[in-house]
């Protein structure tokens, strides 16, 4: 069985959705303004309503989840500190050098299991006030972790590791892209992880399923001064409530449904860990992210030929592939792309 070229079934990422339908009336109808001047009531609604989720005084509206955590890292720091980020981090791994070019600061990278770190790794890591150390002023977190496989982090230890913070006077920032993933996995309101950190992003286009847009939410005076910055790295837009309309329709309706996503990636996970070569322990998907890994076989080149088939999964190293699933994926869609995964593999063996 090939799928049609035109529609595979695409496991690369939960960035790939389409807005639906009724994303896309809410988005047509949305009242706009200048929101640089802040004139936009539908970016002020969006920035209240996330606010009010995740129990902080105010929020921001920002082009993407990159563009959030830079602002987070760059309000919390001067050039010439360190901040501390697990090694797999998006923040470190994926946003193009940004905490170097654009706060100025060093990374120092905690080791992870599946990106989650201890209290005693951050203690290891701080050295005393010192001329020759750069001072270390952050740490941040993320939650889920995408590299980690869609890991959630216990709520325990994310206290831990806050509370240890805390009496060496660091900031704490939360890369929350997934924080609705780990919400809807174990029932912890989004808040309750909020209220360990100084600042939180989230993405409405990951999982949501908007076109664009993510938030950066913290105190007033945090949130006041990493304006400035979305403004220096270009991010004040101007007619943008169409764009939080898109938004704010898929933080209403979508994170229930996130709980499909984790169904389904559970299903995928069980299948592909009967088949021959595959690498992957189910009990380990928590969320909506598969990674796996396939013995003796090039990721990059495996990927090709299961494209090639209609399944879309994305080689994140020369080991490991990830499947994603996301709104676009049907509960149906899952027995078709092992169908192709197994004719693929069973090629190879
Ligand atoms: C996707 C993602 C982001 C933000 O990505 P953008 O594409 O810039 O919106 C941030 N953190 C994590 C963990 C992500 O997976």
């Amino acid at each position: 069985m090939t799928r049609h070229p035109n529609h595979p079934i695409d496991l690369r990422s939960d960035t790939i959705t389409q807005p639906t339908p009724a994303m896309r009336e809410a988005m047509a109808r949305a009242e706009v303004g200048d929101d640089v001047f802040g004139d936009d009531p539908t970016v002020l609604r969006l920035e209240a309503r996330v606010a009010e989720i995740l129990g902080k005084d105010t929020a921001v509206f920002t082009p993407s989840g990159t563009m959030a955590n830079q602002m987070a890292v760059r309000a919390h720091t001067e050039p010439g500190d360190e901040i501390l980020v697990e090694a797999n981090a998006h923040v470190y791994f994926y946003e193009a050098g940004g905490p170097a070019a654009l706060a100025g600061v060093m990374c120092r990278c905690l080791p992870g299991v599946r990106g989650i770190f201890t209290a005693t790794d951050v203690e290891a890591a701080l050295r005393p006030p010192n001329q020759h150390f750069p001072p270390t002023k952050l740490v941040c977190v993320e939650n889920t972790h995408n590299r980690g496989g869609g890991s959630v982090w216990p709520l325990e230890r994310i206290q831990d590791v806050a509370a240890v913070a805390r009496q060496h006077g660091l900031r704490l920032h939360l890369d929350g892209a997934r924080l609705w993933n780990a919400s809807v996995a174990t029932g912890i309101p989004e808040r309750d992880y909020a209220a360990n950190f100084d600042s939180v992003s989230v993405c409405f286009s990951k999982g949501l399923g908007a076109p664009i847009g993510s938030a950066l939410c913290g105190s007033r005076e945090c949130i006041q001064r990493a304006r400035r910055f979305r403004k220096m790295f270009g991010g004040g837009m101007r007619q943008v409530g169409i764009i939080a309309a898109g938004a704010l329709h898929a933080l209403e309706h979508h994170r229930a449904r996130l709980a499909e996503d984790h169904a389904n990636a559970r299903a995928l996970a069980e299948g592909l860990s009967k088949l021959p070569g595959v690498e992957l322990d189910p009990a380990t998907v928590q969320t909506n992210i598969v990674v796996l890994k396939v013995k003796g076989t090039p990721t990059a080149a495996l990927a090709h030929r299961l494209d090639a088939q209609g399944v879309r999964v994305l080689a994140t190293g020369l080991d490991t592939l990830r499947a994603v699933t996301n709104l676009m994926v049907k509960p149906e869609d899952v027995p078709a792309a092992l169908e192709i995964f197994g004719q693929v593999l069973r090629t190879l063996v």
